[in-house]
Formats: C-alpha cells, sequence, structure tokens
C-alpha cells in the first residue's frame, strides 16, 4: 500500500511552480494519502530531499528539479517523474503522459484496492444498511462499531437515543460460539437467548458488484459470515428490558458497550460510565 507521496522541488523553479506542486496535490488525492513537499532550498528538508533522489532517483551533484516519488508502507519507493532541463512545456508533457498512462492508472487502481478490502471496508461498502429503529423508536439508525479485529468484528445498529435494534458479528469464519462469548462478556448475558442468534453466509456474488475476488483476499473460503443477534421478547417483563449502547451515536464519549436498562429510560451511558460521571 503507498502511503505517501514525495515532490523535490524549489519555489524559484518554473518546473515546479505551480503546476508541478498542483500536479503532485492530484497524485496524493487520487491516491488518498498525504503528500510530501520537500524544499531544498531549506537545510533540513534538503537533506531529506538529497537522500531520496540518492537512492530511489536520478541523482546529480546539481539534480534537475523537480522529483516526484510514491512511498509504499513496506519501504519501497517508485520514482515518478524528473523535470526536463529543456523547455518547461517539456515538463508539462510528461506530467500530462504520466496521468493518461496505463501504469497511472494501475496505480490509482492498485491503491483503491488495497485500501478497500479490509473486513472492515466490505462491511461498510456493501453489508451495512440504511434501517429504522425497531420496537422503541421509529428514528433512523446508525451502524456502529463496537469491536474489531482484521478476521472479526461486531456492529450493531443504534438509534439516536442509544437503543439497539440488532447486533451482528461479522468474520472470516463462522464465530456464533465467540459472539456468544462477546455478548456474555458485554454484561448483557441476561437478554440473550441462544435462539435468537443466527448465522448468515455471505458470498461476494450475491452482492451489489460481484466482489468475489475481494472477498477471496480476506477469508480462506472466498465467504463472509455474519451472526446476527436480534432479541425477541417473549414475556411482559422480558418486553420491558432494552438493549442500549453507551453513548449514542450523537454523542462521541461513553464506553460504547452495551448495557440492559428499561426501554423507556432515557439514560445514554452505562451504569459505570454514569457513575464515574458524578
Ligand atoms: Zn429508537
Ligand atoms: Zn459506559
Amino acid at each position: 500500500m503507498i502511503h505517501r507521496v514525495t515532490i523535490v522541488l524549489a519555489e524559484y523553479c518554473p518546473h515546479c511552480v505551480p503546476f508541478s506542486l498542483s500536479n503532485a496535490k492530484k497524485i496524493a488525492h487520487d491516491l488518498d494519502v498525504p503528500l510530501r513537499i520537500l524544499n531544498i532550498e531549506y537545510s533540513a528538508q534538503e537533506l531529506l530531499a538529497d537522500k531520496l533522489v540518492k537512492e530511489h532517483g536520478d541523482w546529480s551533484e546539481d539534480y534537475l528539479i523537480p522529483q516526484v516519488f510514491v512511498e509504499y508502507a513496506d519501504g519501497r519507493v517508485i520514482h515518478l517523474l524528473t523535470g526536463f532541463s529543456e523547455a518547461v512545456s517539456a515538463t508539462e508533457s510528461a506530467w500530462q503522459a504520466l496521468f493518461s498512462s496505463s501504469f497511472y492508472k494501475n496505480l490509482v487502481h492498485g491503491q483503491a484496492e488495497t485500501h478497500r478490502n479490509t473486513l472492515k471496508d466490505i462491511v461498510e461498502d456493501y453489508l451495512t444498511f440504511s434501517s429504522q429503529c425497531r420496537r422503541h423508536c421509529t428514528k433512523s439508525t446508525s451502524f456502529i462499531e463496537l469491536w474489531s479485529n482484521p478476521t472479526k468484528m461486531v456492529k450493531a445498529y443504534v438509534c439516536p437515543d442509544g437503543y439497539v435494534s440488532r447486533v451482528i458479528a461479522f468474520s472470516t469464519h463462522p464465530v456464533v460460539t465467540w459472539f456468544r462469548n462477546f455478548i456474555v462478556n458485554q454484561g448483557v448475558g441476561e437478554i440473550l437467548n441462544d435462539r435468537d442468534l443466527r448465522l448468515a453466509s455471505r458470498h461476494g456474488w450475491e452482492l451489489e458488484t460481484d466482489i468475489s475476488h475481494t472477498f477471496k483476499h480476506i477469508s480462506p473460503t472466498g465467504v463472509i459470515y455474519e451472526v446476527y443477534w436480534t432479541t425477541y421478547p417473549k414475556t411482559d417483563e422480558e418486553r420491558r428490558r432494552g438493549l442500549f449502547l453507551c453513548s449514542s451515536p450523537e454523542q462521541r464519549e461513553g464506553c460504547k458497550r452495551l448495557f440492559v436498562q428499561n426501554i423507556n429510560s432515557s439514560r445514554e451511558r452505562c451504569p459505570q460510565c454514569s457513575t464515574s460521571d458524578i
């Protein structure tokens, strides 16, 4: 994954400013990474620039500028462009050629793929739906992450008052037992009925666009598993209790843990956080 674009330049150089600088900004924007500007008129930046050009660029004592690089998270660096010694227009043409090249398109496409193929991205892009609060009010819900690692994550549909309609575990392997323990560890096992935990397999080909390829990146079976937890209270006593998230979607604070309280209660924090506030 690319993590930075760097341009080595000087303010006085007409090959550099303004057009090479704005083109470098465009690359950083296309790749969705920061741009580092190394201005060789400042000695600290010049040191870094010299090292980069010496190791990965077109080095000579009085090297040509601008020079542009993309740097990968694993330390690899690719040199993209060196300004021409001839007319400024030659450097401008080089930029245009770079942008219309298939090399550049692949660079951007590759970055987009590496950027968006984590479990988190797939859930966000394809397995998140807009929905309304259920059993509590009719407001629309937000889908809030409670916990995640690269192969498992837990998210909940939560209304603005913090009421939780549905909790879902996403994973690359079926994790019903793990999810059951997760719920119990949150301290809300009292309202968990094992019948209410239901498993579903999601295949890349059944989604809006066929993303089987992306699924295979993260899941050895090519399947993303969901375990849904929706409570179906049976008795009046059960109907009075509701599942809530500590801190409502509109508030930033709170411990983001689940807790149980009367469904008509408006308390937005769990008992622990409410106590520590006082
Ligand atoms: Zn609600
Ligand atoms: Zn809390």
